[in-house]
């Protein structure tokens, strides 16, 4: 195992990636306290109260986006394992390479973007 053969510009690229990702969930969480401050002041009657379902909403979309930003936390140290281990890059449906440029947007990607394409579809 020679040093060369580790990707360095994907660790840099997923360790950029974690740090937005980082600070994303800080703020995220941040806002989520700050709804549920604001929800002890209206938490009269819900369910007729349009501010309070508007808050309901809000908690629910800001607990969504955290959720997801944790879940890619997750994948960000799966990939940066991936990296060393030197089997990053390529798709784990297929097997064929991911391609730079999807993996430049989202370093954390498992599969490239036609096994996605056909996944979703
Ligand atoms: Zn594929």
């Amino acid at each position: 195992m020679v040093d060369e053969e580790v990707d360095s510009d994907a660790l840099r690229r997923v360790a950029e990636r974690r740090s937005t990702m980082l600070a994303m969930v800080e703020s995220l969480t941040r806002r989520l306290h700050g709804i549920r401050e604001s929800a002890t002041w209206t938490a009269s009657d819900d369910e007729h109260d349009p501010e309070g379902v508007t808050v309901a909403f809000e908690r629910a979309q800001v607990s969504g986006l955290l959720d997801l930003a944790r879940d890619e936390l997750r994948e960000l140290d799966a990939a940066e394992a991936r990296i060393l281990a030197g089997t990053y890059g390529r798709c784990q449906v297929c097997g064929r390479p991911i391609g730079d440029e999807r993996l430049a947007a989202l370093p954390a990607v498992t599969t490239c973007i036609t096994c996605t394409d056909r996944r979703r579809g």
